[in-house]
């Protein structure tokens, strides 16, 4: 009788959850996700309670990843949330992206997409050219983070017999022996042998996975670093835009330094988070599918790429958080008002403003402390080409919060399969620089997991 079939699928958030769904019920074969973090019950019964606070790992970490109580915006375009299409065809990538689409509304994603009125989308785009922006209209589907998790268990249930789910176990080591995976070792002492492996450690594993790949001698190429703010304004400010495009992205090239400054993560009614990720605060921002604040936040991000000889981006990025925290213990919020005077805030001058802050624990100060002049000067005149598109963005009232740092985690060499330079180790979603978003993160999970399928499918390799 031929032997059961071993896969071992490092992380649970999105990427690993599709590929375990698409190894699902597969005869003769044992799937083991590997989770460091709680299962889905165990997170959803202390959501709140160790927010932030007792636990930094909270938000990351457990079934569903990072996925679980992210804000739950299933963006529907290929250019958005990853690097699919250097991978595969634009036909492929965009039936990919429709079919896992279809598998989060299967499991509960609500029917109503955002972004597809072309009329709309194309009087916004006129609108950001006469300021100086380029409009990428995007279909959205938003789930709310308190849908979210809830949508993710649904996925956990449905998961067959022969998956195994190991929660609160953290992987350590990859085995491989001649070019070819063979197991994953634990840190609570387990060697699982394994004949393929799926990495997906998601951003708070990355590092981890970096130092693996570089003991096993994959080649890696490195990517962009975005670091900014997050910009919060009353809702009505963007009421028009949001209620069309949900999320627009917009595109700015500063006059100063000709670099790439973009909006991202859009949070119509939501509120700006504390994130904690290794002991670096850093901030991001959700909104509910059944709660409304009075403001709507988005990131304002600052592209760089480095060349020679520097190669650690991620450590770049790291650094300047690292920085805002020491000043602030954590968050820095301003007023664009006291930014641009030079001077600080304080708990004062900001109650005196007209926007009121969801994120009560940041702490008022002086954001250039923290930023580069290159980033804040890029920053300033990107708010000003805003404020063309959306009259009342750059008011003195806006607050920023910093800083917000967005990384691909550094890329190894993949195949179009997502397979790595190892025989039958797959690397998928953010923790492999693929993707930074829910739906490329799943659709990668799902490519490695169909692919793994087909291999155990037609026999031995
Ligand atoms: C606050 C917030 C809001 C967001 N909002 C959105 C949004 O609206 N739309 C959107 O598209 N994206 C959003 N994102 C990003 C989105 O959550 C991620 O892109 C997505 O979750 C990435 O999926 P992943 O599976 O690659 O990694 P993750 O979701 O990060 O999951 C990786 C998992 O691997 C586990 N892991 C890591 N290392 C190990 C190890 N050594 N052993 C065992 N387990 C390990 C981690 O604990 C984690 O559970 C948001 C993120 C945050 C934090």
């Amino acid at each position: 009788m031929a032997r059961r079939k071993e896969v071992v699928i490092v992380g649970a958030g999105p990427a690993g959850v599709f590929a375990g769904l698409a190894l699902s019920d597969l005869p003769g074969v044992r799937v083991r996700i590997v989770e460091q973090g709680p299962d889905i019950d165990e997170r959803l019964a202390t959501r709140g309670a160790k927010k932030g606070k007792l636990d930094p790992g909270w938000l990351l970490r457990g079934w569903g990843g990072a996925g679980a109580f992210s804000d739950g915006k299933l963006t529907l375009s290929p250019e958005v949330g990853g690097q699919l299409k250097s991978y595969l065809p634009p036909g492929e990538v965009n039936a990919l992206l429709g079919e896992v689409d279809q598998m989060w509304v299967q499991f509960g994603a609500p029917q109503e997409v955002y972004g597809g009125d072309e009329d709309a989308m194309a009087e916004l785009a006129r609108r950001a050219a006469r300021a100086d922006l380029d409009f990428v209209g995007t279909r959205i589907r938003h789930m709310g983070t308190d849908r979210c998790p809830v949508i993710l268990r649904e996925m956990r249930g449905a998961l067959g017999e022969n998956v195994e789910v190991h929660a609160r176990e953290r992987a350590t080591r990859i085995r491989v022996s001649k070019g070819r995976v063979t197991g994953v070792d634990t840190a609570e002492g387990n060697r699982y042998r394994a004949d393929y492996v799926i990495v997906a450690p998601g951003r708070d594993g990355s590092q981890w996975f970096m130092e693996e790949a570089g003991r096993l001698g994959l080649g890696r190429a490195d990517n962009p670093v975005d670091v900014g703010v997050r910009v919060e304004v009353p809702a009505e400010v963007m009421a028009d835009v949001t209620a069309k495009a949900y999320e627009s992205k917009l595109i700015f090239y500063s006059k100063s330094f000709d670099d790439r400054v973009r909006t991202f993560c859009m949070c119509p009614y939501g509120e700006v988070v504390k994130e904690e990720n290794e002991g670096v605060v850093t901030v991001n921002g959700q909104s509910y599918a059944g709660k409304r604040t009075a403001n709507t936040n988005f990131a304002l991000l600052v592209s760089t790429r480095f060349t020679e000889p520097f190669h650690d981006p991620i450590a770049y990025g790291r650094y300047l958080a690292r920085l805002a925290n020491l000043i602030s213990h954590g968050v820095i919020c301003q007023r664009l008002g006291d930014l641009r005077l030079g001077r600080r805030s304080t708990s004062e001058r900001i109650a005196r403003g007209l926007v009121r802050p969801t994120l009560g624990c940041a702490t008022p100060g002086d954001l250039s402390f923290a930023l580069p002049h290159r980033h804040l000067s890029s920053i300033l005149e990107a708010l000003e080409a805003l404020d063309r598109f959306a009259p009342g963005v750059a008011s003195r009232h806006t607050l920023l919060y910093g800083i917000e740092v967005k990384f691909y985690s550094a890329r190894p060499h993949l195949t179009e399969k997502l397979e790595t330079e190892v025989t039958n180790l797959f690397a998928v979603g953010d923790g492999a620089g693929v993707t930074r978003g829910l739906v490329q993160a799943s659709a990668s999970g799902l490519l490695a997991g169909r692919e793994v399928r087909r291999r155990v499918e037609s026999g031995p390799q």
